[in-house]
């Protein structure tokens, strides 16, 4: 809750933008607290922030869990920072009770998840495990002009005296604490999630073109009319799209040219935004959009292109299963769960065996400032993946499989 007054908005949610002021003091707590455990602390050249407890082989590849501390502008406590919180929660245990583990424990608060004010977001992870460039990001710019190559300076400044670490790292396995953001676990009063995946998403753009015209003098046949023809495609693709089994289609974003309510628009740029568990139906309703658009406008044209696609990955068996296995030893009700949203630990599936934990959302709600666990449900998320760790920690190998292998 002191995290969360960092940023701290009306309603009971945070604003904490990644690289903003509030992101910065936000990574000063996180830091005084990790000082605090005799945690060792260090960096990387994105920013990504790193707490480690050393193994009694710190030669092995270490264990690593964590989330996020930059939020949405009307962001919830929970989303991100539980999982920051309850990865240093979790090693402070270990600290304590003086418990064996071989392997060193590593909690990461990675740069820049959500993406609102630098998109596309995972910025952090996706520089750590190679997806995506540092220079490639250094470029992306905000709606101000300010680029993360800017912010990232200002940043480094801040924390001159915190030690650089590589990227890419050998990492044994990474397990991500997170809220549900979604009715499932609230609903069957289960306080523990073992996800076994990500549902694939693509982002996608559609730009509709007509034409400039006066809006009182210009006869309707006459006009191309830009907003007109969007939403008639809007429509049609919702029409489209409602009874398909498991699919979300969302258009959340609409740019229209001039926006003024006397001219008839000549441009329509609108977002979609779309996500089902099954990769192949995504690459059949990615296809689907593109026809659907065209057969849709009649005076306009129109351009469709995706700007983002990530397909669906299922964790590893092996992480899930040790889940499972220590909420049962804890006698802490546990299920298998899909996620719908994305997380940092896509990436790391990318890089080594992952899996994520999750703990119920009150009324499923997230990016919200009414989002909210309930101090029950974060203890026994933190204390499955306290124990997950621990566990993890003390093997020496762990097969690459997923269940479809077993
Ligand atoms: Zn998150």
């Amino acid at each position: 809750m002191e995290l969360a007054e960092i940023g701290g908005i009306a309603g009971g949610g945070v604003n904490r933008q990644a690289l903003s002021d509030e992101e910065f003091s936000a990574r000063e707590l996180c830091i005084s607290w990790a000082e605090a455990y005799g945690l060792g602390i260090a960096t990387d050249d994105i920013g990504n922030l790193f707490f480690r407890v050393e193994g009694s082989e710190p030669d092995l590849p270490l264990v690593m869990t964590g989330s996020h501390i930059d939020s949405q502008p009307t962001g919830g406590k929970f989303d991100g920072a539980f999982g920051v919180l309850a990865g240093l929660e979790a090693v402070r245990a270990v600290i304590d009770s003086g418990v064996d583990h071989k392997r060193s424990i590593e909690v990461v608060a990675w740069l820049n998840e959500e993406g609102s004010r630098f998109a596309p977001g995972m910025m952090g992870s996706e520089a750590f495990v190679g997806v995506r460039s540092l220079d490639e990001i250094k470029q992306v710019k905000d709606k101000n002009g300010v680029s993360v190559e800017d912010e990232l300076a200002r940043l480094e400044d801040r924390f001159a005296d915190l030690r650089k670490l590589p990227f890419g790292r050998e990492v044994f396995c990474f397990v991500e604490a997170h809220i549900e953001q979604g009715p499932i676990l609230e609903k069957e009063k289960t306080p523990v999630g073992a996800v076994t995946g990500i549902q694939g998403v693509r982002r996608m753009r559609v730009k509709i073109t007509g034409e400039e015209a006066h809006a009182g003098t210009t006869p309707y046949d006459l006009r191309i009319d830009a907003v007109q023809e969007a939403s008639r495609v809007i429509e049609k693709l919702y029409e489209a799209f409602s009874d398909i089994e498991d699919i979300r289609f969302t258009v959340g974003m609409l740019t229209i040219k001039p926006n003024v309510p006397s001219v008839v628009a000549s441009e329509v740029l609108f977002s979609i935004d779309l996500r089902h568990p099954s990769s192949e139906t995504l690459a059949t309703c990615e296809k689907r959009i593109g026809e659907l658009v065209s057969q849709s406008v009649t005076n306009c044209s129109a351009d469709v292109w995706c700007i983002a696609e990530a397909d669906t990955i299922t964790f590893d068996e092996n992480v899930i299963g040790a889940i499972e296995v220590e909420s049962q030893r804890l006698n802490i009700p546990c299920r298998r769960i899909f996620s719908g949203a994305g997380h940092d630990a896509r990436q790391m599936s990318y890089v080594c065996p992952s899996g994520m934990i999750f703990v119920p959302s009150c009324g499923g709600i997230s990016h919200n400032v009414n989002e909210h666990t309930d101090q029950s449900d974060i203890v026994a998320g933190t204390e499955v993946l306290c124990a997950t760790l621990v566990e993890l920690a003390n093997r020496l190998e762990i097969s690459s499989k997923t269940e479809s292998q077993i």
